[in-house]
Formats: structure tokens, sequence, C-alpha cells
């Protein structure tokens, strides 16, 4: 089977109702040749998901939260779960994203409670994974990824319902990006992984790559063998940039 390119934006704590119309110039350029190639998600704050899923209803774009609580309702003041985003037309969750892990001390454990609810009603769940800088100075990258994998995804996922986004903490945000080689060593490590637990559901889940892609390092970073597609921060806040991002693909 042939794994379908997600092109996926994190808008992370930015966004107003006035930054709505970014959001149409990007379902405006999703046109019928990217249609073919890639699916294309955004993920807004959570104050502009029903607003952003009515808005671009009939276009193929995706709507996604960036983050929900492991139950499914109680008395978790600020929280939310992920039967109140399903509600307003998220198809997508975010979880364990490594601003999340350092700014919430959120654990694997955590991350996996979080990622089984978003099973629970249905979301595709999209698990961030990736090491600090220190961690790859001394030569630990992939086993850190590799625990991260083991705790944070639910035994219960599948290529359907899964996409993992490794992401190097040092390169999120920052304009420094790892080498192609890197990039195309973590990620064979991750399908490996991804493979040996789920079989042939791992070969076929998607893995994105994240951390500073923009349109001028976009291919070099994300057209190889195990890498489907991106997940970008800054760069999915403006249309121009996030579409020429996904034009790598056409
Ligand atoms: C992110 O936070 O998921 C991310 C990849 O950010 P940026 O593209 O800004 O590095």
């Amino acid at each position: 089977m042939t794994r379908r390119p997600l092109v996926a934006g994190n808008w992370k704590m930015n966004g107003l109702a006035a930054s709505l119309p970014e959001l149409m110039a990007i379902s405006g350029g999703y046109s019928a040749a990217l249609k073919a190639k890639a699916d294309f998600l955004i993920c807004p704050p959570a104050t502009l998901i029903r607003e952003a899923s009515v808005q671009v209803a009939g276009t193929g774009v995706l709507i996604g939260g960036q983050d929900c609580h492991g139950k499914a309702s109680g008395a978790h003041t600020g929280d939310i779960s992920a039967e109140m985003l399903k509600d307003v037309g998220a198809s997508y969750v975010i979880v364990g994203h490594s601003e999340r892990r350092a700014d919430h001390g959120e654990s694997d454990a955590l991350v996996r409670a979080k990622a089984e609810a978003g099973l629970r009603v249905g979301l595709v769940i999209i698990v961030c994974v990736g090491e600090r800088k220190e961690q790859r100075e001394a030569g630990k990258a992939v086993a850190v990824v590799r625990e991260q994998l083991a705790g944070s995804i639910p035994d219960a996922a599948t290529a359907a319902t899964l996409v993992v986004a490794y992401e190097p903490v040092w390169a999120i945000g920052t304009g420094l990006t790892p080498t192609k080689a890197d990039v195309a060593d973590m990620h064979k490590a991750i399908r490996e992984t991804l493979s040996q637990r789920f079989g042939a559901e791992g070969q076929n889940t998607r893995i994105l790559y994240g951390g500073s892609v923009k349109p001028e390092n976009a291919r070099d970073l994300i057209i190889q063998p195990d890498v489907d597609g991106a997940l970008i921060g800054g760069a999915s806040l403006q249309a121009k940039d996030f579409l020429g991002i996904a034009s790598t693909y056409i």
C-alpha cells in the first residue's frame, strides 16, 4: 500500500477570529493537483476549531486539535476532552507535542492516555516524539525516540488511526534542521519500531517530519522514503508558506 502524505499545520497559541481568512487562503489553494497527492490538516487553537470546521466544509481540508485530556468529562478546569474536539468538528488531535511535554511535564504515560482518548472517539491521533539537543549529541536520539514510541502509542492504534510525527526538539521554531541523512536514519528507525510492534499496520502508518520546515528546505526534508509528510508550526500561519511546502508533492 502507498502511504498518502499528510501536510499538517500546527498553529499553536496563535490565531484570532481575524486569522480565519488565512485558513480560507489555504483551502482555496488546495488545488485538484494537491488533492490528488496529499491530505491537508490545520490544527488551530481550540477557540477557532468550530468556526474553522464550518469554513472549510466541503474543501477537503481537515481540522484538528492540538491536545486533549484523557478523560471524557469532569472537574478539570481549562482542559478540553477528545469528545469536545470531535463535537466541534475536529477529526485529528495532536498529542505529546514537545511543547506540552516541556511546558506541562507530560510523560509518555499521560500522552498515551490522551492518545487513547482520541481513539475512543474516532479521532486520528498524531503522536509526537523527538529528542532534545543534548540527547542527540550524546548519541541517544534513536533510543530516546524508541522509548517515547513504546510509551506513548496505544496498543489499539492502526495505520488508519495513528500518525507519528518525528520532531527533534532542537529544530522546533529555531530554524535549525537535521541533515537529510539524519532524518532518513530516524524515520527508518521509527518505521522498524512500528513494524516490529504493529506488523503491516506499522508499515502503513504515516510518519511526519516536523521542525523548521519551510518552502526552501521542504524538498530535502520530506521527499524521502519513510517521510510521509510534514508537521509545520511557524510556516503554517501563512497560506503562502504552507502551500509552498505542500507544492513539493506536485
Ligand atoms: C511544531 O511545533 O510542530 C513545529 C514543527 O514548529 P516549527 O515548524 O515552527 O519548527
